[in-house]
């Protein structure tokens, strides 16, 4: 896990995580914190001070007080992060069907604009990770603050714990079940018990057949998700399947 937020303007890319905006992956680096203010078109944006240390929230109750939909003023300009050692004694459990079961209608996530049910998680990775839902990114720029992710894609807060955000390369390069025939690899499953895979093709190419959920058919896996591109903030965008209330 982490790193998040870089301590310096001066630090390379390693010291930082990344961030997600308008479909793109954007490292959270010197380079990309010293031009916010361009990157945003507003100069309210500087989160650094004299001598470039950037400024980054420094306890759990700072964790806590930022994950909220109206931060406060005084976190303006800084990067939020919170850490692993906030955290113990979550235990999370996640039903999912062995067997999915298909749907002629289907759910929307109830973090999709207008939705009013659905669950919340999108699914669980191989490794255990939650596939959250998308980050409230336009809330955390609208306080200043900038969240970033982890070169994961992974964020923390103190109900969650660690979840992704994201389908990032890190996570396709680390944990995965490979596939025959050139098919993009197994990273996980949704909580209606279909296989989420990662975005490409062996070949470099996305599936030109995905329905409105981000899905499709074929003979070996029967029907399954391909996720959406990691600077978009999602994995897929609804569910044919039934989930489990
Ligand atoms: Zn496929």
């Amino acid at each position: 896990m982490g790193p998040w937020c870089p301590n310096s303007i001066s630090d390379d890319d390693s010291a930082g995580g990344i961030w997600l905006d308008n479909g793109t992956v954007y490292d959270v680096d010197s380079e990309f914190v010293s031009n916010l203010n361009t990157f945003y078109n507003d100069n309210t944006w500087l989160m650094y001070d004299d001598n470039g240390y950037i400024y980054i929230t420094e306890t759990e109750d700072d964790c806590i007080n930022t994950a909220n939909p109206n931060v406060g003023e005084e976190y303006e300009n800084f990067c939020v992060e919170c850490i692993p050692s906030y955290i113990n004694d979550i235990t999370q459990t996640w039903t999912i069907p062995i067997t999915p079961i298909a749907l002629t209608t289907t759910y929307s996530f109830n973090s999709a604009p207008g939705a009013t049910s659905g669950p919340s998680t999108i699914g669980i990775a191989l490794n255990g990770i939650e596939f959250s839902a998308p980050a409230p990114v336009s809330n955390i720029l609208a306080a200043y603050t900038l969240a970033p992710f982890d070169d994961a894609g992974g964020y923390i807060n103190v109900n969650q714990g660690y979840y992704y955000h994201a389908a990032t390369q890190d996570i396709v390069d680390r944990y995965v079940i490979t596939q025959t025939f050139g098919h993009a690899e197994l990273i996980g499953y949704t909580m209606d018990g279909h296989g989420i895979y990662a975005r490409f093709y062996e070949n470099g190419n996305e599936p030109t057949d995905l329905d409105e959920c981000r899905g499709h058919y074929d003979d070996i896996r029967g029907y399954h998700y391909h996720v959406d591109n990691a600077g978009n903030n999602n994995f897929i965008d609804c569910l044919k399947g039934a989930y489990v209330f």
